[in-house]
């Protein structure tokens, strides 16, 4: 038998137990057919096997992403880029740039900007906007993307005058002598001006989704689990798979609302799964909707609430499991994580479930996952920016900070737990979430080893939708689904671990070089 690949001379790392590491990997199609040392694959090469000596450079599984929106993602990449501006004037002379290229009335939007960044260290105003871009409405995002500066055109075309209204969990900032809207806008109130930006038309957000899915793949992802949020993703991606254009395996993560669309979904591609039906239990601990068991230690009146009652979820599981899918529940809160593990335990079903965040949790809880074998989904990135941009410790007091996203307990408990990026909520890279989980800041403790850090992105990944027998290891048998890395992430400091390069990326047996 002769292979059609060799990747010789390579420090193969390959997440299978009994065979941690070897020289060389022989692919076949599309499959992994021998690792072992460069003597063995020796044997396999013959004039037709393109062979590639990697000169000890390293080599791992395919990464894979466990929660990405990949459209939106896409949408992000259309927009302007300000996190290089580091003055007032810097900011305005990438807008007025943009402003040339655009044509009048059409939205200007941008993302990234912090004013600690800026030498005046003040908030972009409308004034600062308008004399940038002032036939053109303008809404640029914090890089937190928490608060929004806009320009008087586009207060004017989302009605927002002194007597808006402030909506819950939002605020307006005004000037103080006039009470006029400064352009300035916080958390909830974001929201009145988003809704006036028209769409992108469907073939902007094809185009960015494929240059989103180019990045992806340049990040070292051959696998992700696109949680799609609106109808118009589903064409998308089909089109993006009849161009080859999708570079990487999708397992399509459907809202409940969108399950029925998934009939005329063709899965029959190879790079194609329906991988299952997202379930909301409650919402985000950012704007404390998050359901917990006590209240918030910032607003002792509230504890968010619950989005569905044990009947109602009960009734949704029912439902996906019929359809042969995995329910992927979204939970953050302790009480919504109980609410889910009390329905989960009165669920008679072999279907592996899986948590997405599973925030706050006690000891009780996570004996609770492991019992029922339940995956929890995580995205590091998230994690330190729930401690760093609103203060996790002062919303849910230090004891219970102890407890939100205790991944080394969860995985010292026997918990599989999955990693994913959440982007473009938060960047990307599956390296840099490898260093966030190592490097970790609040609870140290919670730290993980670089070996637990990859078991997230590769076998566990794999494991969180049932395909961990065909993908997540280099082994004899799986998926030739492998990247190549400039150098070993257990090599490196982990301070450096995101700044490891991606050089080559194998899906599906096929080679795609940087
Ligand atoms: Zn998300």
């Amino acid at each position: 038998m002769s292979a059609d690949l060799a990747l010789v001379n390579a420090n193969v790392h390959t997440m299978n137990p009994d065979q941690p590491t070897a020289q060389a990997v022989a692919i076949t199609k599309n499959k992994i057919v021998k690792v072992g040392t460069n003597k063995q694959i020796k044997q396999l090469i013959s004039k037709n096997t393109k062979v590639i000596s990697l000169d000890g450079k390293t080599v791992l599984p395919g990464l894979i992403d466990t929660h990405i929106h990949v459209a939106d993602f896409g949408r992000c990449l259309l927009w302007l880029d300000l996190t290089t501006a580091e003055s007032m004037s810097d900011l305005q002379s990438i807008l007025k740039e943009k402003a040339r290229q655009t044509p009048i009335d059409k939205w200007i939007i941008g993302r990234g900007w912090n004013q600690n960044r800026f030498k005046e260290n003040r908030m972009p105003t409308t004034s600062d906007l308008d004399s940038a871009a002032k036939d053109n409405p303008v809404i640029i995002y914090h890089e937190s993307a928490m608060i929004c500066s806009v320009n008087t055109k586009a207060l004017q075309l989302a009605g927002v005058t002194k007597q808006t209204s402030v909506p819950k969990g939002g605020s307006i900032d005004k000037n103080p002598k006039t009470g006029e809207p400064t352009g300035i806008l916080r958390d909830s109130a974001t929201n009145i001006i988003w809704q006036a930006v028209p769409e992108p038309t469907i073939n902007e957000l094809f185009e960015a989704t494929s240059l989103a899915c180019k990045k992806i793949t340049e990040a070292g992802l051959t696998s992700v689990h696109w949680l799609v949020l609106s109808e118009i993703e589903l064409p998308i991606i089909q089109k993006l798979n009849a161009q080859k254009r999708l570079p990487f395996r999708v397992n399509v993560v459907v809202p409940q609302k969108l399950m029925g669309k998934m009939a005329n979904f063709d899965t029959s591609d190879a790079l194609l799964r329906f991988g299952g039906v997202a379930i909301n239990v409650d919402g985000y601990l950012d704007s404390k909707e998050a359901a917990l068991l006590e209240p918030y230690s910032d607003e002792p009146n509230n504890s968010g609430k619950l989005l569905c009652t044990e009947e109602g979820l009960a009734a949704s599981f029912k439902q996906v499991l019929a359809a042969g899918v995995q329910p992927i529940i979204l939970a953050m809160g302790d009480k919504a994580i109980d609410t889910t593990l009390n329905v989960i335990e009165q669920t008679p079903s072999q279907a592996r479930f899986r948590i997405e965040q599973a925030a706050v949790l006690n000891k009780n809880l996570v004996k609770r996952l492991k019992k029922q074998n339940v995956v929890v989904s995580v995205q590091p990135k998230v994690i330190s920016t729930e401690f760093t941009v609103w203060s996790a410790i002062k919303r849910l007091g230090k004891e219970r900070a102890r407890w939100l996203h205790p991944l080394k307990t969860l995985i010292d408990e026997g918990v599989k737990v999955a990693g994913g990026s959440d982007c473009p909520m938060e960047p990307l890279s599956p390296l840099l979430g490898m260093q966030e989980v190592v490097l970790r800041a609040e609870f140290p403790e919670q730290r993980l080893s670089v070996e637990e850090a990859l078991h997230l992105y590769t076998l566990d990944a794999a494991y969180a939708s049932g395909e961990e027998n065909v993908k997540g290891s280099i082994e004899e048998g799986k998926l030739a689904d492998l990247i190549i890395l400039s150098s070993d992430p257990n090599a490196v400091v982990p301070e450096k671990i995101k700044n490891i390069s991606v050089e080559m990326v194998l899906v599906n047996g096929r080679l795609i070089i940087f």
